[in-house]
């Protein structure tokens, strides 16, 4: 936590506004709007993956639609897809950005239409901060009219060309849960330019209500919306955003300047152009083996890392539906680790991961 965040909850109590709206909700929306700005709405949601719920529901995925998702990603990305009756198609990374492969996406594309039945939406993911390709997906999304939700639960803070991510899709989802590169405890956001995108997401948050004096309901509803005392959380969060993005970006530096070129560890890169929030510093190493020493090592030094995300086509629940890979994805998840990467790191405590990742090497 920063400073003020105690200050923003304790208004909400001596106010007595302790409900799911108020003035904290307001204003973090607004801190959120200003922030990201390209002129975009925020709703402030219950959670990332509400938001990525209702942002489907919005752009009017249902029952037997297919949805493409980028394969290598956290599983919330790909449950809404479920929770809506829709099908999700897989589809494999790039390794320049570690997301969303343009040219698997088009050959997706090409081929589902000729299956005879065309995506109604793209949940393209800035996985760990860095963006997308977000040139190529956007070309893609106008050229054959299929939107994109744009999952930056990851990416606040990063940017393309000085434009942040949240505001390049149709609509943009944020999250505030407790990994996050800053939290509310659990919360989340939906963005767009789009104001009736926003309008319609706080209505179907709040139960879609229908305006008359009485409880009156021609749509099904959701309790998704944020309440006032996590928004408190979130206006004193929103103001230390970008030291935690400073923060993070040193320890990928760190990192970086002590590892690269080091038997094979290979870390990404931002392309021209890109700013990553680092949100969580990521290592290739040269194989399932070596990855597995370094994680158990660390572990035995009482140091926690992870294996990156299991992509979603080689998931249990996943593996039966249709996707479009070419071993991206797989060879990341057998050679990568998340290392250490809070933003209350200090440097001495990153030199002390990388000493023992030295060591293993
Ligand atoms: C965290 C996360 C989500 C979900 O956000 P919640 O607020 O935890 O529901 C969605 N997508 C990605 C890529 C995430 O990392």
């Amino acid at each position: 936590m920063g400073n003020t965040e105690e200050k923003y909850v304790k208004q909400a109590f001596d106010t007595n506004w302790v409900a799911p709206l108020g003035p904290n909700v307001d204003s973090f929306e607004v801190a959120i709007k200003d922030y990201v700005g390209s002129g975009v709405h925020a709703a402030a949601l219950s959670s990332g993956t509400a938001a990525i719920h209702l942002a489907l529901e919005i752009l009017g995925v249902s029952a037997g639609d297919e949805v493409l998702c980028q394969s290598f990603t956290f599983s919330a990305s790909a449950n809404p897809i479920m929770y809506l009756g829709a099908t999700p198609i897989f589809v494999d990374s790039e390794s320049e950005t570690w997301n969303i492969s343009p040219e698997l996406l088009e050959k997706a594309i090409k081929e589902r239409i000729k299956l005879g039945k065309k995506p109604k939406a793209i949940v393209a993911v800035h996985l760990y901060g860095m963006p997308y390709n977000v040139k190529e997906i956007a070309r893609i999304s106008n050229e054959y009219d299929i939107p994109v939700v744009e999952d930056s639960a990851e990416a606040l803070g990063s940017s393309v060309d000085g434009v942040k991510c949240s505001s390049f899709g149709a609509i943009g989802i944020l999250s505030f849960n407790g990994n996050k590169i800053i939290t509310t405890s659990g919360g989340g956001a939906l963005v767009s330019k789009k104001k009736e995108y926003k309008d319609q997401s706080v209505f179907l948050a709040t139960q879609a209500r229908d305006n008359a004096p009485h409880y009156q309901h021609s749509h099904v509803g959701y309790n998704y919306r944020m309440s006032n005392i996590l928004a408190g959380i979130g206006r004193g969060q929103m103001e230390v955003l970008d030291d935690r993005v400073n923060a993070r970006r040193a320890n990928f530096e760190l990192y970086d300047d002590n590892l690269k070129g080091i038997d094979g560890i290979e870390l990404l890169y931002e392309p021209e152009g890109y700013f990553s929030n680092r949100w969580l510093s990521c290592i290739l190493t040269p194989s399932f083996e070596v990855r597995e020493k370094i994680r158990e090592f660390l572990l035995e030094h009482n140091i926690e890392s992870r294996p990156l995300w299991k992509p979603m086509h080689m998931q249990p629940i996943f593996e039966g539906y249709p996707s479009y890979t070419n071993g991206t994805s797989e060879d990341f998840f057998e050679r990568g680790l998340c290392l250490p990467s809070g933003s209350n790191l200090d440097s001495k405590d990153v030199l002390r991961v990388i000493e023992l990742i030295k060591t293993v090497l």
